[in-house]
């Protein structure tokens, strides 16, 4: 049975730089991080547009930047917690900076700033259109030389164990599949961090790539904590339209802050009749423009149209996205980009307080897995980069001043099973996950919605998933993502039933 005094399960931004900043203060800890593929397999590694940090105090100001992510939160934003992030900024910048990761300057050595929609001011530091691949790089190599972290890559953790402590629980350790040796095991830890992404692909179109099936929100709400806000899933206007793609190319919102305009079938630009900062406009007013529109047109997609632009300093900017439309025959120079609304990002998840506490003792939740308060209803595009970087500091603090108080759990815990127990592989989930994906795209579609039968159909999927695992009588890791994913999907449409007869949507 291994032992870690901090277990961080996840390899994104936000595991990764926590456990770096933990490791750099409590050189004496033992810090496992469990990763349930490769370490760069995450939806970290695929950001485009970059984080928003206000650097410039001349045009800009951190109250331009607080009003704007309010703004964009619909009034549902904690304001305490929007001005910790955005006055926290420029030191968690400068920690990313001092372990290398490089930002694009202009020639004059200025950062070159981008705009994305809702942002008043240009204020993106970004690297071209590769950020979070920049990111993670220099994260992963600043981990390999901290002696006091171990990775494991492929161990899908499948749950956390808890405690009853004078009533209130406290996390002790979790159970985790080995993919390698093909093992159910147990680790027991003393603080446990959830840095497990998102729950993207709970829908058919997304950019969220296959590992975010919300497992983490699935394990915390198991174990008894408060997931709050899960239903406000944030639709990307601009992912690349390619028919049947799982998971969908995005195309940043920083295009559109570099002038590209959206059209309609007549080639006639339409979002100004939603909102007077028309392509800037947030996400879900620019979102919902083009959903009204295909609808009207009966098309799948719109376009976006970059034509206009000086295509030198676009490719400078945009070289991936450019490389990757060529790949499909696509010139943004000379051609339209069909376009389409897609899942991208979950505004809530576990409920934490500023120090990225959950109401389980030593549990603890950071990054797109948690709900700080900060995005509300609707996130402030490249505010999540830096939500993950703001939330592992405040965490780390904390654990940093409360784990000696902690110690490792004597309750007795089943043994790790020596026989494997786990195949690898089931196509049994495929036809699962997509009737799911079907019925959570219904659920997001502006048309009027029978709960009760989509939480019935979830049942009977369920108890589908059940008899298999019977038949079966072996775990698989398409089972444990699939019963997460049934978990997280019956939250939300619940989440959305409470909101829809107006009532508080915590649980
Ligand atoms: C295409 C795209 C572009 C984006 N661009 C931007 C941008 O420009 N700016 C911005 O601010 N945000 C952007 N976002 C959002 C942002 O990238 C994410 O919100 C952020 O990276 C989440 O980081 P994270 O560390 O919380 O999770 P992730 O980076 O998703 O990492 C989650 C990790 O947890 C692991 N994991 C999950 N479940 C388990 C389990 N059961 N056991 C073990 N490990 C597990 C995963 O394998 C993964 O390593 C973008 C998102 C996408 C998809």
């Amino acid at each position: 049975m291994k032992k870690a005094d901090i277990l961080i399960i996840g390899s994104g931004i936000a595991g990764l730089f926590f456990a770096i900043k933990m490791a750099k203060k409590r050189p004496d800890l033992f810090i496992a991080i469990m990763t349930k593929e490769k370490v760069q397999n995450s939806n970290t590694q695929m950001a485009q547009g970059g984080i928003a940090v206000v650097t410039d105090h001349i045009e800009d100001s951190f109250e331009q930047h607080i009003q704007d992510t309010i703004q964009s939160g619909g009034g549902f934003c904690d304001e305490e917690i929007v001005r910790m992030v955005i006055n926290q900024a420029p030191e968690r910048l400068k920690e990313l900076i001092d372990i290398g990761v490089s930002f694009d300057k202009d020639k004059s050595g200025t950062w070159n700033l981008g705009l994305e929609g809702g942002h008043s001011q240009h204020r993106i530091l970004h690297h071209k259109d590769i950020s979070g691949e920049e990111i993670g790089k220099k994260l992963i190599e600043t981990i390999n030389q901290l002696s006091n972290i171990t990775l494991f890559e492929n161990h899908l953790v499948i749950d956390i164990n808890t405690k009853k402590n004078k009533g209130n629980p406290s996390c002790t350790g979790a159970f985790y599949c080995d993919k390698v040796n093909s093992q159910i095991k147990y680790i027991q830890a003393k603080t446990i961090v959830l840095s497990t992404g998102g729950c993207g692909q709970l829908f058919k179109n997304t950019t969220n790539p296959e590992i975010a099936t919300g497992d983490g929100i699935a394990i915390a709400s198991r174990a008894g904590a408060l997931i709050k806000d899960i239903q406000y899933i944030q639709f990307h206007p601009t992912a690349l339209y390619e028919g049947d793609k799982n998971p969908f190319f995005l195309v940043s919102e920083a295009v559109r802050g570099f002038g590209a305009h959206i059209i309609n079938e007549d080639k006639k630009r339409f979002i100004f009749k939603h909102d007077t900062r028309g392509e800037l406009a947030t996400r879900d007013i620019v979102s919902q423009a083009i959903s009204e529109e295909m609808e009207t047109s009966g098309k799948q997609h719109v376009y976006l149209d970059c034509r206009h632009l000086d295509f030198e300093e676009f490719y400078t900017h945009f070289p991936f996205i450019t490389n990757y439309c060529q790949t499909i025959g696509l010139n943004p120079k000379t051609d339209l980009i069909p376009i389409v609304p897609v899942a991208h990002y979950q505004c809530g998840g576990i409920n934490v307080n500023k120090n990225s506490e959950t109401n389980i003792k030593n549990l603890y939740a950071i990054g797109e897995c948690s709900r700080t308060g900060l995005h509300g209803k609707n996130r402030l595009a490249s505010n999540s980069l830096l939500e993950a970087l703001v939330f592992a500091h405040q965490a780390s603090n904390h654990i940093e001043n409360s784990i000696d108080d902690v110690s490792f759990s004597s309750k007795k815990i089943m043994a790790d099973f020596s026989e494997p127990l786990i195949n690898l592989y089931s196509d049994n989930f495929v036809e699962l996950k997509k009737e799911l994906q079907a019925l959570m795209t219904v659920l997001y579609a502006n048309k009027e919605v029978d709960f009760r039968k989509i939480l019935d159909k979830m049942e009977s999927m369920k108890m589908k998933t059940v008899s298999l695992l019977f038949e079966k009588q072996k775990i698989t890791t398409q089972l444990v993502e699939f019963t997460n994913m049934l978990t997280v999907a019956k939250i939300v449409v619940e989440s959305n039933m409470q909101q829809f007869f107006e009532k508080s949507p915590s649980y």
